[in-house]
């Protein structure tokens, strides 16, 4: 935002650059070729008011829609970079949209799970889903296990019976992700079928917090005394 001010930039509506502009141009799906259908909609016809879009209607997802200019990882490691900064000015950022949004449901609470990237500010970072009420309220409320996003993209992939993941199926088929207990998900399809999917962390250490990890140093510090 300094950079752009200062080269003299302009912005589309020659108004001064704001966080909240670089914010949504930086999260904006269109820059890696994808395009999010239905992010609003008109709530008062008489007033036309326009009203985001939290889960009132079903949103698509459409992958390779145009020409890319910037590309995945990129794009996912600048996600990641907001987040991490977000974190630690202590303003939590919501991530942009997905396929997944308000699809998952906590069946412990009843809340849906959010994205959010787990790990911020270490080499573990990750994209990973987790249940609202886990996030904001804490675990005591719900203890809920946090679902990475690329194991969901491969249970999908699974149930889907498809080759390679394919957000544009996903969206087509799949209307609801029920998650009854951690490493459980229930796929419900479009005909009404249902499949369920197990799974487990690849890499336990990868889960751990920084207090299981010091809880196992000393662990590993108190035998050594012991032998
Ligand atoms: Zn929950």
């Amino acid at each position: 935002m300094k950079k752009l001010i200062r080269l003299g930039v302009p912005t589309k509506c020659g108004g001064r650059w704001s966080e909240s502009t670089i914010g949504s141009i930086l999260g904006n799906e269109k820059f890696i070729g994808d395009t999010c259908l239905q992010k609003g909609f008109i709530a008062d016809h008489l007033t036309k008011q326009w009203k985001s879009n939290s889960g009132e209607l079903p949103k698509y997802y459409v992958e390779g829609s145009h020409e890319a200019i910037i590309d995945r990882e990129t794009f996912k490691a600048v996600q990641i970079e907001m987040a991490r900064r977000a974190a630690k000015a202590n303003h939590p950022r919501k991530l942009t949209f997905s396929e997944f949004s308000g699809l998952i449901t906590c069946k412990k609470c009843g809340a849906k799970f959010r994205k959010k990237v787990s790990g911020v500010g270490t080499k573990y970072a990750k994209v990973v889903w987790a249940c609202a009420t886990y996030t904001y309220r804490g675990k005591h409320e719900c203890a809920a296990k946090r679902i990475p996003e690329d194991i969901l993209e491969e249970k999908c992939t699974e149930v889907l019976g498809l080759a390679e993941y394919d957000p544009n199926l996903l969206s087509g088929k799949i209307t609801a992700i029920a998650v009854p207990d951690d490493g459980v998900l229930v796929f419900t399809f479009k005909d009404g079928t249902e499949q369920t999917a197990t799974w487990e962390n690849r890499s336990r250490r990868e889960s751990w917090t920084d207090e299981m990890r010091q809880t196992a140093r000393e662990r590993a510090l108190g035998g050594a005394d012991n032998g």
